[in-house]
This record gives C-alpha cells, structure tokens and sequence, in this order.
C-alpha cells in the first residue's frame, strides 16, 4: 500500500477548493446518515478518514464554512456548491478526535481505498427513502459486499466503547 494520495476538489466549475490528503484514508464506507454530504439523488454518502496532520487546504480556502459549528463533526463545505471537503472533530475527548473526515470520490486519483461496510443504514429513511424499499436496499449492499449496518462496523463501535471505557476507569487504559 504505497498510495501516495492526493487533492479533493468541490464541485465549482472555477475557483475550485483543494484539499491535500497525504497518503491513503482508512475506513472507508458508505453513509445513511442525514448529515455526511452525497452527490444529488444518491442514498448514501462515501466517507473515510485521515489523520488531521495530513489534510491541508491548499486553494480558495475562503470559500469554506462550516455547515453546523455545534455538530460534532464541523463539516467544513464550499459556501458556493456546497460540497463537504472535510470533517473535523475538535473535542479533544472524543473516541475519533485527530481524524479527519473525507469523501474520496472527490479526487481525481485512482488507488484509494475501497469502500468497507455500509454505516446508518436505516437513516436513509430519515431523508425520504421508504422504508418498504429497506430490505431491497440491505440485499444490494450484500451483493456489494458492504455489509449493512445500522450504526457503525462492530469493529467503530468496539473502538469507541473502549475509548469512553478507559475514560471512565471501567477498563484499565
Ligand atoms: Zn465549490
Ligand atoms: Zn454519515
């Protein structure tokens, strides 16, 4: 795995915003949550994460904002196309602090890393898909191989159990 990485672009036809990513992301997944950022008309987002320190803004920066300064995740979107370009955690407290999140398909590199399992699968709801259409969507997310959670991989949550674990002295840190 040496993929060096690569730059995420938005979606303005000038002017566009660029983030630098420096080397491969992890976790890669598709999203059902109503929060990540998709391309119009999809059911679910495509997001993964890097380590804050390799991320870096390197063109129209002053275009960023921040969609909800009070989410956990700052989503950090193009004020003009309203592309998400990166997720930041800054509560130093929480289990994913100095990840930051990303949507690879941004990038016009080929070699990131493959989506994993699909996460907040039945959130798609939320968003106006019907949930008659629900056991369609998890049998073609099977046929994809990503299998269907809703909430994170066992694995996220095992991580993030343990995290809020050690914090409170139920496990030895
Ligand atoms: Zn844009
Ligand atoms: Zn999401």
């Amino acid at each position: 795995m040496d993929f060096a990485g690569g730059s995420l672009w938005c979606n303005c036809s000038r002017n566009k915003v660029e983030v630098q990513i420096k080397g491969q992301s992890a976790h890669n997944h598709v999203c059902g949550c109503t929060k990540c950022w998709k391309p119009k008309g999809a059911l679910f987002a495509q997001v993964a994460v890097v380590p804050r320190d390799r991320l870096q803004v390197v063109a129209n920066a002053d275009k960023l904002a921040i969609v909800d300064s009070k989410a956990t995740i700052q989503r950090h979107a193009c004020k003009e196309c309203g592309v998400h370009l990166y997720g930041r955690i800054e509560n130093q407290a929480h289990p994913f602090y100095g990840l930051d999140f990303i949507h690879t398909e941004l990038s016009r590199e080929q070699g990131w890393a493959a989506p994993e399992f699909a996460a907040f699968v039945s959130s798609i709801i939320e968003s106006g898909a019907s949930p008659d259409g629900m056991a369609a969507v998890r049998a073609r997310l099977h046929e994809l191989k990503l299998e269907p959670y809703d909430c994170l991989s066992p694995a996220l949550m095992d991580y993030i159990a343990t995290h809020i674990a050690k914090r409170s002295g139920a496990l030895r840190a």
